[in-house]
């Protein structure tokens, strides 16, 4: 049974809301009440989203700092802030572009950085609010040919636990999330491409490669982090903060 959490006159900002984990966020979190603001760059995802739940749709590329600075978030206060958005590029660090890498830092490391900048203001104003960030498995753990990801993810870490040090005082938590691989558009695409460039069906890239490292031999759903996300903004998860709470089925327990 899903989490059940009032978040009536609460508004969520939602980054990576057209697709996966966000959307699935963005979802969960108006079912619960709140008033969210979606963002993607993928006006096409978000339309989908906007069909499934009440949200607001934001278009805008988070790789423009700029333009992330001066978004349109609404008048009002952000109380939750899931900084979500996010992408891979799985190359040799010899051969990774160094633009991929510059506009993957920005995207997943500097856009929170900004967004968590102009939030936390109206959160310490009311005495309330919420960061959930969605880092991964590879925010704790590297993997080979991932050296933007996981820079930028390990970033993450650090970043999430000084917003929970200086956020304590104003009624502010920060967190982490931690999955393993997640059921999404962004790991279907990896399997396709680890099966390309392996020569193997798409089950055994799932199987030999994805699920090797987990106890638990499963994709995790969408739909579970952002019941994880819900949980975090109960009045039960306010004496935690500046956690990287692990859902890896196990991976980072060896
Ligand atoms: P996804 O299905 O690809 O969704 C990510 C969304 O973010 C997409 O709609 C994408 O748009 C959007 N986005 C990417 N770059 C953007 C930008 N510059 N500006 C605005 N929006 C942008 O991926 P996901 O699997 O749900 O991943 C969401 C987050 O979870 C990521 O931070 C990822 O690192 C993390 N995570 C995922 C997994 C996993 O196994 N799936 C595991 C651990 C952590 P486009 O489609 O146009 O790129």
């Amino acid at each position: 049974m899903a989490v059940q959490v009032d978040l009536t006159g609460r508004t969520a900002l939602v980054t990576g809301a057209g697709s996966g984990i966000g959307r699935a966020c963005a979802v969960r979190l108006a079912g619960a009440g709140a008033t969210v603001v979606a963002l993607d760059r993928d006006e096409t995802g978000l339309k989908e989203v906007a069909r499934e739940a009440d949200v607001r749709a934001v278009v805008a590329d988070l790789s423009d700092l700029d333009a992330v600075d001066a978004l349109d978030l609404g008048a009002g206060t952000v109380d939750i802030l899931v900084n979500n958005a996010g992408f891979q590029h799985v190359a040799p660090i010899e051969e990774f572009p160094p633009e991929v890498f510059t506009a993957m830092l920005r995207v997943m490391l500097e856009a929170p950085f900004r967004l968590a900048r102009r939030c936390l203001p109206g959160m310490y104003a009311n005495g309330w609010g919420r960061v959930v960030n969605i880092s991964s498995v590879h925010g704790v753990r590297a993997s080979a040919f991932k050296s933007a990801y996981v820079t930028a993810k390990h970033g993450l870490e650090g970043f999430s636990k000084v917003i929970a040090l200086e956020g304590a005082a104003h009624g502010v938590t920060s967190h982490c999330i931690n999955p393993a691989y997640v059921r999404t558009p962004l790991v279907e695409r990896q399997i396709e491409a680890q099966a390309a460039t392996n020569g193997i069906a798409p089950d055994e890239v799932v199987e030999k490669v994805m699920l090797a490292p987990a106890a638990i031999k499963r994709l995790v759903e969408p739909a579970e982090v952002a019941d994880l996300v819900v949980y975090l903004c109960s009045p039960e998860a306010s004496f935690m903060t500046g956690e990287s709470i692990m859902m890896d089925g196990g991976w980072t327990a060896h």
